[in-house]
This record gives C-alpha cells, sequence and structure tokens, in this order.
C-alpha cells in the first residue's frame, strides 16, 4: 500500500511513502495527512469461513500488501489473546430486532483505543528496532488514548514514551490506569490545566525543530501516538468488516444486504476506518455519526458547513467526543475531493475557522453519512432505559442510540460500536439511574455491579489498591525540561 499527502505534496516530502514511514514519520507536506492512494476492494461471502478474529484480520491486512514483515503483523494481532475472549475480541450483541451493539472495549483498558494502539504500538517498536532507530513517542490524552499507549508501549524496546493529561480532567479510573503505570521506558505527566493546555503543548513540541534537533544529538526521533496515525486506522477497519460477517453467520442478513453501522464519534477515526471498509466494499447502507453537544459534525454531515467560528468546546458526559477539530475528517474530503480541495477547505478551516462545501460536494457526503447529536439529559435517558431492558452502555455508546432514531430511514439492522465499558464513565452511568452527580467512582462501581449484577473486571477493581507510581504534577511551560529530564534518566 502507497500512502499519499491529503494537501498535495511540497517537493520536499517523498511524493509517496509505505506504510512504515508513514507510521514512523507522520508529518507531511502543508500540515496534511498520509492516506492510502488505493485501497483493496474485498468480497464479503468470500471471507466468511474465518475461524478466529485474528485469522480474519491477517487475511484482510494481507490485502494491503503492507511493508511489515509478516511476522510483526502476527505478533501484533497476537495482542488480541489478551481479549476476555481471544477467538471473538469484538462480540456483537443482539439487543433486539434489528439493533446490536458491537463491543469494542474488552482489551486491557476497558476502551476501544486499545483495537488499534495494541497493535500499532508493537509494530512501530519491531520496525524501529529493526532500523536500529530510537523514537520518543508523545501522546496528549482526555482519558482514553493515554492508558491505552502506556499498556502498548511500556517496556517495548527502542520507544520511550511520554503521555500528558490534564490533571482533574479525566475520570479517576482513568487518572488511576495512567499514574499506577510502572516501566522505566515511560513517563506520565499531570498538567495543570485542561485538555487543550496538553494538546497545545504536544503539538508545540512536535513542530518544534530546536526540540527535534536536542532529540537528535541524543540520538532520538519523534513521533506522536496520535488519532491520526494511519498505523492505527488500518486496525479500525478489520472490526468493521467482522461486524458485518458475524451478522451474517447468525443468518441475520444475507450476503449483500446492507446495514447501517452508527459511530459514537470524536476525531472520526472510527468512523473513517467504517468508510474505509464501506470504499472496500462491505455493503453499507450509511455510516451515522453520532456526536454529544458539541455537535459540529452533525451540522457539517446536514449542511456541508463546518463552521467552529463561534463555537467554545462544552464539557459533556461523553469527554472523549468532546472535540471540535476533527482530523480526520480530512481523509474522507481528501478521498472524495481530492488535494487541491482538500487544501483549499484545510486553509479555510485554518484562517476563517469555517469552510462550506458545494452543492454537489455536498451531495456525495449524504450518500455516505447521515449524523445527529445527544444532549447528555438524553443520553442519561437512553443509559437507563437500556439498563431498565437489560443492556448496560457507557455514555457515548448511549449517543448512538439517539442517532439511530433520526438516521436509520431503512428497517434494516444497525450495528452500534460501543467504545467504552461502563466502568470507565461508571459515575455518569450510575449517575443515570439515580439522578445523583457527585458519585466517586469507586461507590459508582460498586453501585452499579450490586445494584444490576454486572461483574467489574479486577483490572479495573485493582487500580485501587496499585500504588501510585506517576506523580509528576506540573505547570505547561515546564513540559519541555520535564521531558528532556526523564530523557536522562
Ligand atoms: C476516542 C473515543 C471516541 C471517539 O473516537 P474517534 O475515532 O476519535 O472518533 C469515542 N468514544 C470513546 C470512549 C473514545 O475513547
Amino acid at each position: 500500500m502507497k500512502l499519499i499527502e491529503t494537501r498535495g505534496n511540497d517537493g520536499h516530502h517523498p511524493s509517496e511513502v509505505g506504510f512504515a514511514d508513514a507510521i514512523l514519520s507522520p508529518l507531511s507536506s502543508f500540515g496534511g495527512l498520509y492516506s492510502p492512494a488505493e485501497l483493496p476492494s474485498i468480497k464479503p461471502e468470500k471471507l466468511l469461513g474465518f475461524t478466529s478474529y485474528k485469522k480474519l484480520a491477517q487475511q484482510i491486512l494481507a490485502s494491503f500488501h503492507l511493508d511489515v514483515s509478516d511476522i510483526f503483523i502476527k505478533q501484533a494481532l497476537d495482542l488480541y489473546d489478551g481479549y476476555d475472549d481471544p477467538v471473538n475480541p469484538v462480540p456483537v450483541v443482539k439487543i433486539r430486532d434489528n439493533i446490536f451493539v458491537c463491543e469494542l472495549y474488552h482489551g486491557p483498558t476497558r476502551a476501544f483505543k486499545d483495537m488499534a494502539l495494541q497493535p500499532f504500538g508493537t509494530i512501530l517498536s519491531s520496525i524501529a528496532r529493526q532500523r536500529n532507530e530510537n523514537y520518543l513517542v508523545l501522546a496528549a490524552t482526555s482519558g482514553d488514548t493515554g492508558p491505552a499507549a502506556l499498556e502498548t508501549f511500556k517496556n517495548r524496546p527502542s520507544i520511550k514514551f511520554v503521555c500528558l493529561y490534564p490533571e482533574g480532567g479525566t475520570s479517576d479510573v482513568q487518572r488511576l490506569q495512567m499514574i499506577t503505570e510502572d516501566a522505566a521506558n515511560i513517563k506520565v505527566i499531570g498538567i495543570r490545566g485542561v485538555f487543550d493546555d496538553a494538546q497545545t503543548a504536544l503539538k508545540y513540541l512536535l513542530g518544534s525543530t530546536d526540540f527535534k534537533a536536542t532529540l537528535q544529538g541524543q540520538g532520538i526521533l519523534l513521533s506522536a501516538a496520535n488519532s491520526v496515525n494511519i498505523g492505527r486506522i488500518i486496525f479500525q477497519m478489520i472490526y468493521h468488516v467482522h461486524s458485518y460477517l458475524e451478522l451474517v453467520r447468525e443468518n441475520e442478513i444475507h450476503p449483500g444486504d446492507k446495514i447501517y453501522l452508527s459511530v459514537p464519534s470524536g476525531n472520526f477515526g472510527n468512523a473513517l476506518a467504517a468508510y474505509y471498509a464501506m470504499k472496500m466494499g462491505l455493503p453499507i447502507e450509511k455510516i451515522i455519526i453520532a456526536s454529544n453537544n458539541n455537535n459540529v459534525l452533525t451540522e457539517f454531515i446536514r449542511t456541508g458547513k463546518y463552521d467552529i467560528k463561534d463555537r467554545n468546546v462544552v464539557t459533556t458526559t461523553s469527554p472523549a467526543m468532546d472535540i471540535l477539530k476533527s482530523s480526520n475528517i480530512e481523509r474522507v474530503l481528501f478521498d472524495l475531493y481530492g488535494n487541491k480541495r482538500t487544501a483549499e477547505l484545510m486553509h479555510q478551516l485554518d484562517t476563517r475557522h469555517c469552510y462550506e462545501l458545494s452543492k454537489e460536494e455536498h451531495a456525495q457526503l449524504s450518500r455516505i453519512f447521515a449524523a445527529d447529536y445527544c444532549s447528555d439529559e438524553q443520553g442519561r435517558q437512553i443509559i437507563r432505559q437500556e439498563l431498565e431492558n437489560g443492556y448496560l452502555m457507557d455514555p457515548h455508546t448511549a449517543t448512538c442510540f439517539k442517532a439511530n432514531t433520526s438516521c436509520a430511514k431503512k428497517d434494516i439492522p444497525i450495528v452500534v460500536f460501543s467504545t467504552a465499558e461502563w466502568t470507565k464513565f461508571s459515575s455518569i452511568t450510575a449517575g443515570a439511574m439515580t439522578g445523583r452527580d457527585d458519585y466517586h467512582d469507586i461507590d459508582a462501581l460498586k453501585y452499579i455491579s450490586e445494584t444490576f449484577n454486572q461483574d467489574i473486571p479486577e483490572i479495573i477493581t485493582g487500580l485501587f489498591k496499585k500504588p501510585v507510581k506517576q506523580k509528576t504534577i506540573i505547570e505547561k511551560e515546564h513540559i519541555e525540561s520535564e521531558v528532556m529530564a526523564f530523557l536522562k534518566n
């Protein structure tokens, strides 16, 4: 697979790169993103014989002809063995007629970030070692990326990993998942500020030539584990294909029948992977994009106007989706309208904080996507209603149930992609049942598990007893020196 740049080529960067280069050095011309030059096609009916998720993944990834050795890919996929059910790490659960949930959270940190970051981390480390290179990988997190990235990078050769999080801006469980991690090659830094401060500091470091030069002096290259890395997206298409095949195997659909995919969206990685799966030939009626009150994507998909001029991020009960600049949309624009137009639209977004598609362009977009958003109160109602019917979900997943009612015009199956286990957002889940909004996670976990007879995995309960190993909390001005001090050790 060759990757090309969404905003065109500046004559300094290579005009196309292989997968390995795109994941190690994701920065491309004019601030664009590496995207597949073309995608292979798949025939779902030919894939039906798979015996495990891993086998299916191997078969699909083989069709991409990645420039990464089969052994590295196999080692990466072996990490799914650590999921609750190694044969089927992403179970598709039937809720009622035509409503299914694909649970993407049965991995080590109980959120769907593991699906991509687990394999991504080992591949990155394997390639770095093969090339005899050492990397500093940086990430800023609002809660789910940090734990998943720490889990994948800890103790990996050739990698040092630093994770920035906003102190007080995550759930108790998310914070504990990070600060109880213990390995010599990782460092967790709490920032006094909000997620945006951590994110801005990260972008500054990634773009700083001085910082890069200092690192190079120590023989270290710089990379990032953010959600625009194509090395993450590639592992996400597989579960969309898998969920379709599961419906065929369960006799819910015949091969060739169309279904809806419903995705709780933030940076649009999950939804982009669904779009790529559709382009590869998966029979999808539409991809439903669910948002919370940060509903810029809803407006964009409904009207063709991406407008963040008068918007500020609002804090919601689905914090992983509290985003205004949804980065992976750029790859959809590129795929539909080409690099010139993408560069133009992204320039407008940077300078005027707004861009608008033409009528024809918007018509193209709305043949693929439909969208709606869900307020916190509506989300709580959905959690309550569905739990009374016997299914417990987290607040991100709940936004899909709202979007489904307005977006699914046809009476055909919908698969909702559930991105977190309720245990990661237990205070909101418990609050949805009782009306309280002052839960500590530990009390909320206890309440839900006892009242509704739900299991809590040991990796969550154990967190409250683990010693804190990562105690650094600093002002954002001191991030660079803190990172340098960590590298010296
Ligand atoms: C990251 C995340 C999302 C958003 O996924 P994108 O791929 O960025 O759109 C949704 N829900 C949860 C729980 C997440 O952690």
